[in-house]
């Protein structure tokens, strides 16, 4: 019995802190703290020469990206996103199996917070989203497994690649991610991976509709034709739908159309 009300306080106590993050992550009044740590997933003296060639600049398209979508929001906030470097990690995150269920997948979010409030938070700086990057050498990992962002906790968890010609794609996917952790879904179909009609297409009124300049963030890829998708090679190709606007709080009413200087 003392067992299981004490789990059950704990639980309360995380659901409490969730629904407390999620009100403050989304009041858009000041600037986001995104605190990136990065991880080398292998040995591989590529990922590790990866790793100490980056700097803050590398991640500034992703401040960038989320100015100027704000900007077209007519979000308060100029600048909602502010991305950190932090000094790479020796550990990694605890994997979830893939067959767990519900009640171990509680447990693994537990353990993956209490492993991020250990390795985070000591330097004096806001974090208000933790990101933990894990880059591999994809000669070794030519697929990664699929990068999670947990409303709980606002933790992220990126599997990336340590390829400068994929420093691009790393970043849509760690915004994607990012924009997990405020609550924002998916917009693409689980089985095929194609966007969804309107709200995964980058804009669902462009004429003709096909090819769409942009993809929509939270559906990850950009319609080519009716039946053909390709991944973004970057964010400048990305844009912030309205439906995922909605999800985290952005005035959705008001954005002006679009505007993509490198989309293609
Ligand atoms: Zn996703």
């Amino acid at each position: 019995m003392l067992r299981i009300l004490v789990l059950l306080l704990v639980l309360l106590g995380v659901a409490l802190s969730t629904w407390a993050d999620r009100y403050r992550s989304t009041r858009w009044r000041t600037p986001l703290y995104v605190a990136i740590y990065p991880i080398a997933a292998d040995d591989s003296a590529v990922t590790s020469r990866y790793l100490a060639s980056l700097d803050a600049a590398r991640f500034q398209p992703i401040d960038l990206f989320f100015t100027r979508e704000a900007a077209r929001y007519r979000l308060d906030v100029r600048e909602p996103v502010k991305t950190r470097l932090r000094t790479p990690l020796d550990d990694q995150p605890p994997r979830r199996s893939p067959s767990a269920g519900i009640l171990a997948t509680a447990f693994w979010s537990l353990r993956l917070r209490y492993w991020a409030w250990r390795a985070s938070g000591h330097v004096g700086e806001p974090e208000d989203i933790r990101i933990f990057v894990l880059y591999h050498d994809p000669a070794l990992t030519p697929v990664v497994p699929h990068s999670l962002g947990l409303t709980k906790g606002l933790i992220g968890v990126v599997y990336a690649f340590a390829a400068p010609e994929m420093n691009g794609a790393n970043d849509v996917v760690i915004a994607h991610e990012l924009l997990h952790t405020l609550g924002a879904s998916d917009k693409y179909s689980p089985g095929n991976d194609a966007p969804r009609f309107p709200d995964g297409y980058g804009d669902p009124r462009q004429v003709p509709l096909y090819p769409q300049r942009a993809a929509e963030l939270m559906a990850g890829r950009r319609m080519l034709s009716a039946d053909r998708w390709q991944q973004p090679e970057s964010l400048d190709e990305v844009v912030i739908g309205p439906a995922t606007a909605l999800e985290i709080r952005w005035p959705a009413g008001s954005a002006d159309p679009p505007h993509l200087s490198a989309g293609r």
